[in-house]
């Protein structure tokens, strides 16, 4: 099954209403690239029809956050990006100083998560992550 019809599925299991709006931005995410931007979702949609816009696009993104299949996470800079579940877990590293946004190895989050349950009991959702900090080459820049 294509995974949007597998997202879509899972929305109707769950009672969810899906207008055929509703369904486009569900496959516009889902055929996309890993990450997605509201506004880049709604270009799809309207490559199709008209009947949409960035309320419904937000509206559905977050009914999918919401249900468990997709995440959703703050790059900075108003960068709010979409990716289904499919893709896993994700850490991204946000330099404040240059905007770049380095992919950094998932399996960190498993062990933080893991060592934050040990000691606190508390299961931390971490599925999508962005830390913010300052990358190796504006630190080198700085310290010369
Ligand atoms: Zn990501
Ligand atoms: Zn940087």
């Amino acid at each position: 099954m294509p995974h949007c019809h597998t997202l879509i599925a899972a929305l109707r299991q769950q009672g969810c209403r899906l207008t055929p709006q509703r369904e486009m931005i569900v496959e516009a995410l889902a055929h996309g690239g890993c990450h997605m931007t509201a506004e880049e979702v709604l270009e799809i949609v309207r490559q199709k029809t008209q009947a949409v816009n960035i309320t419904t696009v937000y509206r559905t993104l977050d009914l999918l956050v919401e249900r468990g299949l997709a995440t959703r996470t703050d790059l900075g800079e108003g960068r709010i990006v979409y990716a289904t579940i499919r893709h896993g877990p994700h850490l991204h590293l946000v330099c404040r100083c240059c905007g770049r946004v380095i992919e950094a190895d998932a399996s960190l989050l498993a062990l933080l998560g893991e060592t934050i349950h040990d000691r606190y009991g508390f299961t931390p959702q971490l599925e999508h992550i962005a830390l913010y900090g300052v990358c190796r080459e504006c630190n080198e820049t700085r310290n010369t």
